[in-house]
C-alpha cells in the first residue's frame, strides 16, 4: 500500500498545486475542493477531483466540518491544510483526527501552543531560546505602564492572535501607549476574534531570519538552514533569499540546534518554521512560530534538494526521516520573487482583473511556482499571490542576474504586478550586499521607482476599445 489512498488538499492557488504535484510524484490521488466563483482556478484542473463546496467566494474554503465530510466522502485518509484558511488551526487539525482523518502537519497540541503567541514566546523562554523582551497580556494601564517601565520604549503593542503581519502598532512614549490601549484590543478583537494585546521591545533594524525544521513520529528531527526573509511590506514578506549573507556557519549551527530542542520539548512532528530578529551584532532573538509549510519553503527546496512538501506527507504516514543532521548540505543560493497581483507604485494596492497576456519565464536555475495563465480573471477575493519565482545560482551574483533575467522574460499584462518594481530592488546596492534589514522597503522606497511597462500594442488595444466605444454611441443616437 501507498503512504495514504488519497490526500484532500484543502486549499487552492499555488500551494494546492504544489501539493497536488508532490502527491503525485509519490503516487497518491488527491481531491480537493473550490467555490462557485473560483470554478477557473488552475488547482481544479491538477487535482483527480475536485468538489464544490459552499458558501463562496471564501467561506466554503474556511468551513472545517464541511471539507471534512467532503473528505471522508471522497474516500480520502488524509488532509494537506497548505498555509492560510485553516492550516494553523489546531481545532481542525484535532477534527481530521477524530474523523479518522490523518492531518498532514503537526500535532494539534504544539499547534495549539505555538499558536498562541504568548505562550509561544513562555515556551521558547523555557527551551533557552533567547526572545524579543516583552510582557504577558496587557489588561489594565497600571500594567501597561509597569511593563513599559521593565522594556523601555520604544515597543509594539501586539494583538496575541495576530498574523499575516497585521495587528501591531509601534508605540514610543507612555502616553501614545496609554491611548492606544483600548483601540488595539478593539481593534485585535475585531479581526482576529480575541481582545488580547501584549508588548514586545521594538529591535531596530533588525533582519528577519527563520529556520526550517523537519521532523518524523519517531523523534528524529533535522533543520534545514535559515531564510532572510527582511524585504518586507506593511510586515509581510516580499522577496526571500537562503542563505542569509550574514549569518556565520556558527550560528547556523546554534540557531538550528536551539530550534531543534525547543521543537522537540513540544514533540513536533512535520515542517515548521521558528522567525526569529537578528540585530547587526547578530543577537538573535525568538519572534514566532509558524506550525506549517511556508510560502517561501522552496528556497530551501532549492539549496539542500529537499522536498519539504513530501517530506510533510512521508512524516504524516509515520515514515522514519531517513536524512540526518549531517546530510543536509547547503549548495548555493536562492530568491524567491512572491510575483502579486499589486501595485506597487500604490501603495501595493490590489490589482486583481484578466490577464490579457501571459507568458512565463524558464531556462536554468528557474523554478516558478504559479497558478494563473493567460485569459485567466484574478478574482479579488483571495491572497494577491499569483505565482513565486524562484532562482538558484552558484554565488549570489549568478542568482542575482539568474533572477533579474528571469523578471525580465516574465510577462503579465492586463493587470499590475510586482514584477517591475522587483527588477529596481534587484539593482539597489543595499539589496545586492545582503546587509538589508525590514526597514528597507519602507526607506528606499522613493528610489525604487519605475516607469510602468507598456508595449507598443497596448496603445493601439485602448484606441481601438476607444474608436468602438465612440462608434456604438453614434450609432446608438
Ligand atoms: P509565511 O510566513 O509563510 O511567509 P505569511 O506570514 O505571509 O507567510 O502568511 C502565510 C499566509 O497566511 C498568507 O496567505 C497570509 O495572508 C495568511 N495569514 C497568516 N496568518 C494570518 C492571519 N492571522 N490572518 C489572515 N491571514 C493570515
Ligand atoms: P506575523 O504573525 O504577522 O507574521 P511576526 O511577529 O512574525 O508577525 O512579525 C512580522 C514582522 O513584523 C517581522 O518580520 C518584523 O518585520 C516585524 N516585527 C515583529 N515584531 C517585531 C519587533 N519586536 N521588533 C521589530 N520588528 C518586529
Ligand atoms: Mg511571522
Amino acid at each position: 500500500m501507498g503512504l495514504f489512498q488519497k490526500v484532500m488538499v484543502a486549499n487552492r492557488g499555488e500551494i494546492a498545486v504544489r501539493i497536488i504535484r508532490a502527491c503525485k510524484e509519490l503516487g497518491i490521488p488527491t481531491v480537493t475542493v473550490f467555490t462557485e466563483q473560483d470554478a477557473n482556478a488552475i488547482h481544479i484542473t491538477k487535482a483527480d477531483q475536485a468538489i464544490l463546496v459552499s458558501p463562496g467566494p471564501v467561506a466554503g474554503y474556511l468551513d472545517h466540518a464541511q471539507i471534512i465530510e467532503v473528505a471522508r466522502w471522497a474516500g480520502a485518509d488524509a488532509i494537506h491544510p497548505g498555509y492560510g484558511f485553516g492550516a494553523e488551526n489546531w481545532q481542525f487539525a484535532q477534527a481530521c483526527e477524530d474523523a479518522g482523518l490523518t492531518f498532514i502537519g503537526p500535532p494539534p497540541e504544539a499547534m495549539r501552543q505555538m499558536g498562541d503567541k504568548v505562550l509561544a514566546r513562555k515556551l521558547a523562554d523555557e527551551a533557552g531560546l533567547p526572545t524579543v523582551p516583552g510582557s504577558p497580556v496587557i489588561g489594565t494601564a497600571e500594567e501597561a505602564q509597569t511593563w513599559a517601565g521593565k522594556i523601555g520604549f520604544p515597543m509594539l503593542l501586539k494583538a496575541k492572535g495576530g498574523g499575516g503581519g497585521r495587528g501591531m502598532r509601534r508605540v514610543d512614549t507612555l502616553e501614545q501607549l496609554l491611548n492606544s490601549l483600548q483601540g488595539a484590543s478593539q481593534e485585535a478583537a475585531r479581526n482576529f476574534g480575541d481582545p488580547a494585546v501584549y508588548l514586545e521591545k521594538l529591535i531596530e533594524e533588525p533582519k528577519h531570519i527563520e529556520i526550517q525544521i523537519l521532523g518524523d513520529k519517531h523523534g528524529n528531527l533535522i533543520h534545514l538552514g535559515e531564510r532572510d526573509c527582511s524585504i518586507q511590506r506593511r510586515h509581510q514578506k516580499i522577496i526571500e533569499i537562503a542563505p542569509s549573507l550574514v549569518l556565520t556557519p556558527e550560528k547556523r549551527r546554534e540557531m538550528g540546534e536551539l530550534a531543534k530542542r525547543a521543537a522537540a520539548l513540544l514533540g513536533y512532528h512535520s515542517a515548521g518554521t521558528m522567525e526569529f530578529l537578528v540585530d547587526k551584532d547578530l543577537n538573535y532573538y525568538f519572534l514566532e512560530m509558524n506550525t506549517r509549510i511556508q510560502v517561501e519553503h522552496p528556497i530551501t527546496e532549492l539549496i539542500t534538494g529537499i522536498d519539504l512538501v513530501a517530506g510533510q506527507i512521508k512524516a504524516a504516514a509515520g515514515e522514519r526521516l531517513t536524512l540526518t543532521q549531517d546530510d543536509v548540505r547547503l549548495h548555493g543560493f536562492a530568491i524567491e520573487c512572491r510575483i502579486n497581483a499589486e501595485d506597487p507604485r500604490n501603495n501595493f494596492f490590489p490589482s486583481p482583473g484578466r490577464i490579457t497576456r501571459y507568458q512565463s519565464p524558464g531556462g536554468i536555475g528557474i523554478r516558478l511556482d504559479g497558478c494563473v495563465f493567460g485569459g485567466y480573471e484574478v478574482p479579488p477575493y483571495f491572497d494577491p499571490l499569483l505565482a513565486k519565482l524562484c532562482a538558484w545560482g552558484n554565488t549570489w551574483e549568478e542568482v542575482l542576474n539568474r533572477m533579474d533575467r528571469a523578471l525580465e522574460e516574465y510577462i503579465i499584462r492586463g493587470i499590475k504586478t510586482t514584477i517591475p518594481f522587483y527588477r529596481q530592488v534587484l539593482k539597489h546596492a543595499d539589496f545586492r550586499s545582503g546587509l538589508f534589514t525590514t526597514n528597507f522597503l519602507a526607506e528606499k522606497m522613493p528610489s525604487l521607482a519605475y516607469k510602468d511597462v507598456h508595449e507598443p500594442w497596448d496603445l493601439f488595444y485602448v484606441a481601438g476599445a476607444t474608436l468602438f466605444c465612440e462608434l456604438n454611441q453614434i450609432a446608438k443616437k
